[in-house]
């Protein structure tokens, strides 16, 4: 096991912000949110869904329905994936399928 906290793998980072430009909705407090984001933990279950810091300076009393799903589906080198978020103002929580 790595040492947590760490900073996300670029893989990481970039599922995050495809997952957070997939809603364009929440997108400006979801970005917010991530912006210097660290990764926590790794999912105990083994499937590797990470687990991120959140920074709420930005976005203090607006909350969302929590936690706030977000999905997205794409296309990765021919392998269709679909990965949640769920973020609320005590952490997020990025799950790939
Ligand atoms: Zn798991």
């Amino acid at each position: 096991m790595g040492e947590f906290p760490r900073r996300p793998t670029k893989e990481e980072r970039d599922l995050l912000d495809f997952v957070v430009e997939a809603n364009p909705d929440h997108a400006a407090a979801l970005h917010s949110l991530f912006r210097n984001t660290q990764v926590t933990q790794l999912c105990s279950c083994g499937c590797g869904s990470p687990h991120f810091s959140v920074d709420t300076s930005d976005v203090r009393k607006r909350i969302w329905p929590h936690p706030l799903p977000e999905e997205a589906v794409a296309l990765v080198e021919g392998a269709l994936m679909m990965a949640m978020l769920w973020a609320d103002l005590d952490g997020g929580n990025l799950e790939i399928n």
